[in-house]
């Protein structure tokens, strides 16, 4: 007997890094920040109307969507709001590509766009980074296809590109649509999305999982011209008419709103990650230089296994993936001072004991 339709039969779903219930960690695995949200944001949560709830949520996120597009100056018509930027990602495969349309991404990137491709039957042309782990954009733009993913800082490298590039990459691919995925841009300072009303084929895609502490609450949002954020919201509404819930919408709209927090909360974790990687290049890792939050480090003579493996032993957690290139590194979520200290402790103790 089959149940199964033919989605199912073969597909790679994504893995998810871990996020452990078994003992506390000192993690570092999944890229969250370790700062709280804003103290506003939990001042919405705490008076939050619970029978509110009975009503469904505005279908378009109407007031986050103001907040998000004062924010980043664009208008209203150029935003979407999706339940965690993953979602948004996975409406633009929906809204953008099928079978004859085809996608470019770099082979080192966040591994989702992948999935969603294998899901979507839509084909893949990989441009390889260079050694140096930067993006090959000029290989890129010759690639036979409808439209690039550019994870902008590059995940997991944090690698970063300045948004002017950017522009002139799309400018210089005007029948292909450009996605660029700025999940870590709040840590890099370089992001697209004003330049979106000069580029009618560029689409920025942020989340607040990162620099607003919100992971667990699941929102992200699309900024470009009207056309695509129509085409998004079409593909939305074939899906979810209320991707949002009614308190998600509450408490991103009171985060976007507390820009003093967000950026002090962003300055703190930039300083650590400076700080952090020069501890790690004194202790021999390979380090690129990250406009993230993260930092993806390797050592000679030792894999990112065992260096991860050794780790969680020691109770610190982060990712690793065994796959070519990525074997020889582990990415390392920017903590607290605290935090990133037992680490670069417990790395002393396995690299030198
Ligand atoms: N893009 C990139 C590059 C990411 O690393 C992540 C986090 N896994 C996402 C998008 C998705 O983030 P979220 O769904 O939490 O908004």
């Amino acid at each position: 007997m089959e149940y199964f339709g033919r989605r199912v039969r073969g597909i790679v779903p994504y893995t998810a890094g871990e996020q452990p219930r078994d003992r506390r960690y000192v993690k570092l695995n999944t890229n969250e920040n370790p700062y709280p949200p804003s103290p506003a944001t939990l001042q919405v949560l705490r008076a939050f109307d619970g029978a509110a709830l009975r009503y469904y949520p505005a279908p378009d996120a109407d007031d986050l969507c103001a907040a998000i597009a004062e924010a980043e100056g664009v208008g209203r018509e150029n935003v979407l709001c999706g339940n965690g930027s993953d979602e948004v990602l996975f409406l633009t495969f929906a809204a953008f590509f099928d079978e004859s349309r085809g996608v470019c991404f770099p082979d080192i990137t966040y591994s989702f766009y992948e999935v969603y491709a294998g899901f979507f039957g839509v084909p893949v042309a990989m441009v390889p980074l260079r050694a140096d782990f930067t993006m090959d954009l000029a290989a890129m733009a010759k690639a036979e296809c409808a439209g690039y993913y550019i994870a902008n800082p590059n995940a997991p490298t944090g690698v970063g590109i300045p948004a002017e590039r950017i522009a002139a990459f799309a400018a210089s691919v005007p029948e292909c649509i450009v996605i660029a995925d700025e999940a870590y841009m709040d840590f890099y300072g370089q992001s697209c999305a004003r330049l979106t009303s000069a580029h009618p084929n560029l689409l920025v895609v942020k989340t607040f999982s990162k620099s607003y502490s919100l992971a667990g609450i699941r929102c992200g949002y699309a900024i470009g011209n009207a056309a695509l954020i129509g085409a998004l919201r079409s593909m939305k509404d074939c899906m979810n008419s209320y991707p949002v819930d009614a308190l998600c919408q509450a408490v991103c709209a009171a985060a976007v709103r507390d820009r003093a927090y967000h950026d002090e909360t962003v300055a703190r974790v930039v300083a650590e990650r400076g700080r952090l990687r020069d501890a790690l290049l004194a202790l021999g890792f390979t380090v690129p230089e990250s406009k993230a939050n993260f930092l993806f480090a390797g050592r000679a003579a030792k894999s990112g296994k065992e260096i991860y493996t050794r780790l969680k032993e020691e109770g610190v957690l982060v990712r690793f993936w065994d796959k070519p290139v990525l074997r020889d590194f582990c990415r390392i979520t920017v903590g607290t001072p605290e935090q990133n200290n037992k680490l670069l402790a417990s790395l002393q103790h396995i690299l030198f004991l």
